[in-house]
């Protein structure tokens, strides 16, 4: 596929967004770099357009902060519309903005929206691999630190449902990041890094326990 934008396109996009981001918050910039860095990786070997990959991982969470601050708003909706704006403003190809917008519209998994193109599959699945293994394991603990919640509490079982506000940080385990099943990614080689990255948060699970318990 034809690619029109080069690096410095990227580097520059990347720079007017930084102002989008809170250093501290859950889905910080570094959040975004990984998320762009698993997308290229998952992209090679599929027919994809690069330039709506790696600007719509760029800008997928660019309302995130707005969320967090008006509950009201949907960070996917907002971000496309922001998206739109940015983009047309850098003089990014039209008739690609739409897709870019499409792929950041439906990044979020958890709305069940399905993704119509493969460069919003690999938004989806690059966003979802994020959700899965050493680093997100720093971040439940991280977030639990910050909510003053304990690690572990044999006596309060995990729900069934998931909850944002988890009861413990081994509960949230159970609640959201092990029903991130490598079967539910769209792509072949998320499947893969899903399947590895899964195993590990579950080996860390059961070792957590295990030792909680002294049997370890
Ligand atoms: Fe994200």
């Amino acid at each position: 596929r034809e690619n029109d934008m080069d690096e410095k396109f990227f580097q520059k996009l990347k720079e007017n967004i930084q102002k989008y981001f809170e250093p501290h918050k859950g889905h910080g910039f570094d959040h975004t770099e990984r998320v762009y860095n698993l997308a290229l990786k998952i992209s090679i070997g599929e027919d994809v357009d690069l330039d709506i990959v790696k600007s719509a991982a760029l800008l997928h969470d660019i309302a995130r902060v707005k969320e967090e601050e008006n509950g009201k708003i949907c960070h996917a909706e907002e971000g496309a519309k922001m998206a739109k704006g940015i983009l047309s403003e850098m003089s990014f190809p039209k008739e690609k903005i739409s897709k870019v917008c499409d792929a950041i519209m439906v990044h979020r998994y958890s709305k069940g929206l399905k993704a119509k193109t493969k460069e919003a599959e690999i938004l989806q699945d690059a966003d979802r691999l994020d959700a899965l293994g050493a680093i997100i394991i720093g971040r439940v603990f991280m977030k639990s630190g910050a909510m003053k919640r304990p690690m572990h509490n044999p006596k309060i079982k995990p729900s069934k449902q998931y909850k944002s506000k988890a009861s413990t940080s081994l509960n949230h385990f159970y609640e959201k990041i092990l029903k991130i099943r490598p079967e539910t990614f769209k792509t072949k080689k998320a499947k893969e890094i899903a399947k590895e990255r899964y195993e590990f948060v579950k080996e860390f699970v059961n070792r957590f326990e295990k030792e909680w318990e002294g049997e370890l």
